[in-house]
């Protein structure tokens, strides 16, 4: 089913700028201390938003297939890095949008091939540099909540790629970020009926690109000058330690609630129902119908044949012959 590879030694994490690396130890030095010894990412979001690119940044190494036209990942996938006793588990998922439509299916085929993981952190991942939040959005949302539960949400960051953007004119870079953000923040609390007091959702913004600018350190920086991926490591550390539940991907999960059982229960109440206020009411109107209409019959007679003898104001034409 899911193509995981056995835990490898986090050799990527060696390849970033010293002071990244500093950065990333600090945030596992964090974990060790909350008895923190694996986390599992979960990477979810339309096709071509950057998803498979993500994952390869924060592992350091090229471990996903990354496609400029179209989704070269069609598995799920799961890569495991092993770094002092510490496991970091990051899986990269096919894009859940077929043509105008959520692919269902996927997010099906996604879920039974996590079938016993539990998902600590589940980044969503979208384009910082689109300007709309449109239907198909609000689906995507949906369909993410329905198929793992709507406390999914609850685990998750919104991670923004192609960071390195220059806004348009008469907008600045944070204002345009807080735009996007906040477009696609509201839309997600909208769609999962976030309660109030419950935590907003982080936002990470990502930029992928090999020609991302660098700080004197050679870490990848944003227009704003943060560096961006000891940030994104930080929300996630922030979430697992966080009082969100982990989601655990069981056969319940999988199954569902067997419609048929729970149906059935209805099934007497319903008819009660039925026979209450649909088929008593019924009953006493057709009673009195019948017995007002026994009543009134020659009063009504009288009232139809008024009305064949009068001009019909239907057609005109007739009357003006006569
Ligand atoms: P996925 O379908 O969501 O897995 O997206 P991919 O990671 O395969 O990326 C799709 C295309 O967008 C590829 O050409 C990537 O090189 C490019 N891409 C991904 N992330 C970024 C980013 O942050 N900045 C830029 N400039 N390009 C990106
Ligand atoms: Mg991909």
């Amino acid at each position: 089913m899911m193509a995981s590879s056995q835990p490898r030694e986090w050799t990527g994490l060696q390849q970033f700028p010293v002071a990244t690396q500093n950065a990333l130890h600090a945030l596992l030095e964090k974990l060790r201390k909350e008895d923190v010894n694996s986390l599992t990412v979960l990477v979810l979001g339309k096709g071509g938003v950057g998803k498979s690119s993500t994952v390869n940044s924060l592992v350091g190494e090229r471990v996903a297939a990354v496609s400029a036209f179209q989704s070269e990942t069609i598995r799920t996938v799961m890569c495991s890095r092993v770094r002092a006793g510490f496991t970091l588990n990051i899986i990269d998922t096919p894009g859940l949008v077929e043509g105008l439509f959520v692919n269902d299916h996927a997010l099906d085929t996604i879920r039974r091939s996590l079938l016993n993981k539990t998902i600590d952190v589940m980044i969503y991942v979208d384009r910082l540099d689109g300007y709309r939040v449109d239907n198909l959005d609000r689906q995507v949302v949906r369909a993410i909540a329905r198929s793992f539960g709507p406390q999914i949400w609850k685990i998750a960051v919104l991670g923004l790629t192609h960071a390195q953007l220059s806004p348009p004119d008469g907008i600045s870079y944070s204002d345009f970020v807080e735009r996007r953000s906040n477009a696609l923040i509201e839309m997600i609390q909208k769609e999962v009926v976030f309660k109030k007091g419950d935590p907003q959702i982080p936002i990470a913004l990502i930029e992928n690109s090999g020609r991302c600018s660098t700080n004197s350190g050679g870490e990848k920086v944003l227009p704003d000058g943060s560096v961006w991926l000891p940030k994104l490591v930080e929300h996630i550390v922030d979430i697992a330690t966080g009082s969100a539940e982990p989601i655990v991907i069981d056969k319940k999960l999988i199954d569902g609630p067997n419609p048929n059982k729970r149906g059935r229960v209805f099934v007497p109440l319903i008819f009660l129902f039925q026979y209450l206020f649909i088929m008593k009411p019924m009953v006493y109107l057709m009673k009195r119908d019948m017995e007002s209409e026994v009543r009134r019959r020659p009063s009504w007679e009288v009232l139809a044949g008024q009305k064949e003898e009068s001009p019909s104001a239907v057609e005109p034409v007739q009357t003006e012959e006569y």
